[in-house]
């Protein structure tokens, strides 16, 4: 459930972005996309509901392109960072101390859209003959 979400989200950032183009219709081709090892977001399961979401829509074809972030602590105690471990709950291997402070890993957001803008329909008229 929590991927259908984030997938409505995305979607709805896609639109604001697609809005900023006004009337000049990109077509996307990737969606590339930062996500965090802590965000609890399954990367594959995010991929296909995607899929899913966008048949039909204006970014059909468009597909999701995921790198994952990982989790980086902030030991409060002596400022170093470290890499937290679920196996030690996520504890400083430095002090011990349980991890309060995320440097990175919670990242959610698009970092780039691949597209190209459609041609604007070639002007047609009668070709220029000389008389
Ligand atoms: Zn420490």
């Amino acid at each position: 459930m929590h991927e259908v979400d984030m997938t409505k989200c995305l979607l709805l950032s896609m639109q604001e972005w697609r809005q900023q183009h006004g009337s000049s219709n990109p077509i996307v081709n990737v969606v590339h996309l930062q996500v965090g090892d802590f965000t609890c977001v399954e990367p594959a399961q995010l991929v296909t509901t995607w899929d899913v979401a966008v048949r039909g829509t204006w970014l059909e074809g468009a597909s999701l392109r995921i790198e994952a972030i990982p989790l980086v602590g902030r030991c409060v105690i002596c400022s170093s960072t470290y890499s937290p471990r679920p196996d030690v709950a996520y504890r400083s291997p430095c002090c011990d101390h349980p991890m309060e402070e995320i440097v990175r890993g919670r990242e959610l957001r698009i970092r780039s859209v691949d597209y190209i803008l459609q041609p604007s329909a070639p002007a047609v008229g009668p070709s220029l003959v000389p008389s």
